[in-house]
């Protein structure tokens, strides 16, 4: 390997405010097209826009979670560029002074650790979103998202490899979403990359030509985008036929391919100047306190929690952890019903793998954990056998049931009369004598066909432990 690639990352994360960035309006995801709108942000002349306390909050906190500064006074700058997207004719963003500065993450790959060092960290507002209709051969837009506050996170040119950047951005998706600050939905825009990247000869420590990948929204695509624009990099180097110029350019996933956008734009072709309707905010050290005091538990203290405490396995805290919402559901459960081995298993085992039918992430599982304790605890207590709590769950998320009534209208309770189950296991094998000479002829298999069909005559609901044993007895005695 005669070149080595490096990049620099902006992402983008949008805070999880109620409200915009400098309005009232809601930030709703999924409400209709265009509902949440009003003068401010839909940059009228004459508006004054009202910097939300909140966003700062979310900030500091991202700010605190990657060792950054957080700055003293801040202000909002105006980015000035025309796209229709962008009501005002300007972004309020922060160029001069912004919320965070020279923070570090550290990610770990099979190399082992490493620390990425952050220039900054600062607030900003999205733009609107147009919607091209081919069939009506028109652009429409909708500025629900217009003004929606983000954070952007810059960091120093540290990424020498595609597996780093997917450990920065998993490390970051970890701490952001943890603490509150963002749900960092990469396939819904919450969380977005843009990849800086240029290639040089290894031992030189002249930077190459640069160029930016915009608006990366998800893992595989990211890898696939740096594979492809260091390659297209070195094959200028090598054959010099293509010239590299610095530019911005797009990622197309179904082409595989990276396409030049536009030409090289410089912090002066914005034309930044400070919004002289927005005084600057300070932001004291009791301030920050208060923020650093209310710091939700991270991924990494919950799963030594999980280990330590709790006695699970690395292996059942390790795909706990890897979601809030799954490490949500697992805490809330446990308030119900304090067995954390059991609910841990309905979690792994049986919840996801009704989601992965479902289509759903790990993050996009919702259930009423009442409920599902009220079922492990069902199960657990052998009021009901796995099977039927099994078939509960479904119904819980399906249907939202109250698995305690619904066992007792559905009589699905556990049977455990053993002169019943005694009496099924000799219908079974009086009903099957093919099954029962296979059986003499040494075919261990046919021992759960029976164990099938006496359940499925005793309606599912037998306790199979006890099955088990009065048929392993009724076989020898044959
Ligand atoms: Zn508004
Ligand atoms: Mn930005």
């Amino acid at each position: 390997m005669k070149y080595e690639t490096i990049m620099g990352l902006e992402v983008h994360v949008e805070l999880a405010t109620k409200s915009k960035l400098f309005c009232a309006c809601s930030t709703e995801f999924g409400s209709d097209v265009n509902e949440n709108v009003c003068p401010v942000c839909a940059g009228m002349p004459g508006t004054s826009p009202m910097v939300n306390r909140k966003a700062i909050e979310l900030a500091i906190t991202a700010g605190l979670l990657t060792n950054s500064e957080i700055s003293p006074r801040i202000t909002f700058d105006k980015k000035n560029y025309f796209y229709p997207d962008l009501p005002a004719g300007y972004q309020l963003t922060q160029l001069f002074a912004p919320i965070c500065k020279n923070g570090w993450v550290e990610i770990e790959t099979d190399a082992g650790k490493k620390k990425i060092n952050l220039v900054q960290i600062h607030l900003e507002e999205d733009a609107g979103k147009l919607i091209h209709d081919d069939w009506m051969d028109t652009t429409l837009i909708d500025f629900n998202r217009a003004s929606v506050p983000l954070i952007e996170i810059v960091t120093r040119p540290d990424f020498r490899s595609a597996e780093e950047v997917v450990a920065f951005l998993e490390k970051l998706r970890s701490l952001l979403s943890f603490a509150d600050v963002s749900d960092c939905k990469m396939q819904e825009g919450s969380m977005r990359c843009d990849i800086n990247l240029s290639v040089r000869e290894k031992g030189s420590d002249k930077l190459g030509t640069r160029t930016e990948i915009k608006n990366m929204n998800s893992l595989k695509a990211i890898a696939a985008a740096i594979s492809y624009e260091s390659q297209r990099h070195i094959d200028a180097l090598e054959t010099g036929e293509e010239v590299l110029v610095q530019e911005t350019r797009r990622w197309d996933d179904s082409i595989g391919a990276t396409f030049s956008m536009r030409g090289k734009e410089d912090a002066t072709d914005y034309r930044y100047c400070p919004d002289p309707d927005i005084m600057p905010v300070f932001i004291d050290d009791e301030w920050i306190d208060a923020v650093r005091s209310n710091l939700p538990e991270t991924a990494q203290d919950k799963f030594i929690r999980l280990t330590q405490k709790l006695g699970l396995p690395e292996y059942d805290s390790e795909i706990i952890t890897r979601s809030k919402n799954l490490s949500t559901i697992f805490d809330e459960t446990l308030q119900y019903y304090n067995n954390p081995k059991e609910v841990a298993n309905w979690i792994i085992v049986e919840l996801l793998s009704i989601a992965k039918g479902d289509n759903k992430g790990e993050d996009d599982v919702r259930i009423d954990c009442q409920k599902f304790a009220k079922l492990i605890e069902l199960v657990d207590g052998r009021t009901i056998n796995r099977n039927v709590g099994k078939k509960i769950l479904s119904l819980i998320l399906e249907e939202g049931i109250d698995p305690v009534e619904y066992v007792e209208k559905n009589k699905l309770g556990m049977i455990n009369d053993t002169s019943l189950i005694s009496s099924t296991i000799q219908e079974v094998l009086s009903e099957n004598p093919k099954a029962l000479e296979e059986y003499k002829a040494g075919s261990k298999k046919v021992h759960g066909f029976f164990v099938g069909q006496i359940m499925r005559k005793l309606g599912g609901k037998a306790n199979p432990q006890i099955i088990n044993k009065l048929l392993t007895e009724a076989l020898k005695e044959i």
